[in-house]
């Protein structure tokens, strides 16, 4: 079973978000944060952290386990009103990062290849460059789904 690592990316993005220092920081929820992705190549790509370092979700006790992924639909309720996209894709990997979060990937029939994974079709490089967070360019969308996420934190 992987092991949860001393340099993890997920826990030190948390720690940003507690010394209020994430720039896409959108929500906290009881067991997570929801915060913009680095790239919004997928616009409205957004993901929810567990405030638990577990690796899988089979790590956390079942009441917290449930808790997490009803947060969780429900952060991608949020999301899929606002960006009104054609699909949700909902993924939980952890292989670079085993401390358990989700992405939240809005897919859209504008995409050159709507029906590959996200894996497969995102920019590389130079090309995803253009699409990396900027909170300038972003601040409406961050506006925009911290409201819709506050309206769904009230259904905990
Ligand atoms: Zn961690």
């Amino acid at each position: 079973m992987a092991q949860h690592p001393s340099d993890c990316d997920i826990c030190r993005r948390i720690s940003q978000i507690q010394s209020g220092n994430h720039p896409a920081f959108l929500a906290e929820f009881p067991t997570g944060y929801a915060v913009l992705g680095d790239n919004q190549f997928f616009r409205g790509y957004t993901l929810f952290l567990c405030k638990h370092p577990a690796p899988d979700l089979e790590n956390l006790p079942r009441d917290l386990r449930f808790q997490f992924l009803r947060e969780m639909a429900l952060v991608s309720e949020a999301v899929s009103k606002v960006v009104q996209p054609h699909k949700m894709n909902v993924e939980s990997l952890g292989n670079m990062a085993p401390h358990l979060h989700f992405h939240l990937f809005p897919r859209y029939l504008s995409e050159s290849e709507p029906t590959k994974p996200v894996w497969l079709t995102m920019p590389q490089g130079d090309e995803a460059e253009k699409y990396a967070f900027d909170a300038a360019r972003d601040a409406e969308l961050v506006r925009q789904l911290r409201g819709a996420l506050e309206e769904q934190n009230g259904e905990i």
